[in-house]
């Protein structure tokens, strides 16, 4: 008898069986940055162009690993994620003057969560009168700018405050 050694098929099973298959933070890293609206590739996450923004300037920062909750996620991993929030509290705020963010996660199905096996930060800016809370997490709404527009305008903005904070390190 012949075994034949396949690892990619391996790989591929295991991917499927862990859900990454279909999983939109994990698809979009095959792609261009230009093509999925990734704004910026770190060494553990990216920061990503939500396409079904709540609203104007709605970003997501997501580990580039297929992780369900922080809870599995290495302390680099998570530090990163701090330095790379504040840049991109930073960027919107110059960009687009908001009056205040929602940043938050929902981790798991229950408490929201579109895409539940893998972990992901919103950062989405808010303008006096643009909705309540609530609306925010639970609906989507009309926006002004498309998110084509917004990726182009945001993208070296980001950039620029992420190299701003790693080299004062
Ligand atoms: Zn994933």
């Amino acid at each position: 008898m012949k075994y034949i050694f396949t690892p990619w098929r391996w790989e591929y099973i295991k991917r499927a069986m862990k859900g990454e298959e279909g999983c939109v933070f994990c698809l979009a890293q095959k792609k261009s940055d230009e093509e999925a609206f990734i704004l910026y590739r770190g060494r553990y996450n990216l920061i990503i162009m939500n396409i079904y923004p709540y609203n104007n300037g709605h970003i997501m920062i997501a580990p580039l690993q297929h992780l369900s909750s922080p809870e599995q996620a290495s302390r680099e991993l998570l530090s990163e994620i701090g330095v790379l929030l504040q840049a991109s509290l930073r960027a919107l705020r110059r960009l687009f003057s908001p009056h205040g963010f929602n940043v938050g996660m929902n981790l798991g199905r229950s408490a929201g969560a579109g895409v539940e096996d893998h972990f992901h930060l919103h950062v989405v800016p808010r303008w006096e009168g643009d909705s309540n809370y609530m609306a925010v997490f639970s609906d989507t709404k009309v926006i002004a700018l498309d998110v084509a527009q917004v990726y182009r305008m945001l993208r070296p903005v980001l950039v620029e405050e992420i190299k701003n904070l790693t080299n004062k390190d």
